[in-house]
């Protein structure tokens, strides 16, 4: 079942052409910024907590973590509104060899 359309080279209306495909680049540098991000906001959050939580009284850490969710789901959504947005994929042409967005 392959649900993927037609796509026709525009240098010589081949339709022997390959997707581009390149990991390396775009989102997998973002995602692993992200997880360093997050590792280190956890880890702050957890010595705010502990110090928090022998200075001050348990509403000031109950407001730190209502604040920090808030700001993991904003993050969230971002991401989302991200994924969602249609991204034009380099395919290769393999008769002319010209790569291409479609
Ligand atoms: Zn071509």
């Amino acid at each position: 079942m392959s649900e993927q359309p037609v796509i026709i080279c525009p240098h010589c209306k081949s339709d022997n052409v390959l997707p581009f495909e390149e990991e390396s680049r775009g989102p997998a540098n973002e995602s692993l910024f992200i997880i360093i991000f997050l590792a280190l906001a956890i880890l702050g959050a957890y010595f705010l907590f502990v110090i928090s939580s022998y200075l001050f009284f348990p509403a000031v850490v109950f407001a730190f973590v209502i604040l920090s969710s808030y700001l993991i789901n904003r993050q969230d959504r971002k991401k989302k509104k991200k994924t969602t947005a249609h991204v034009l994929k380099e395919h290769i042409c393999l008769d002319c060899s010209n790569d291409f967005l479609a």
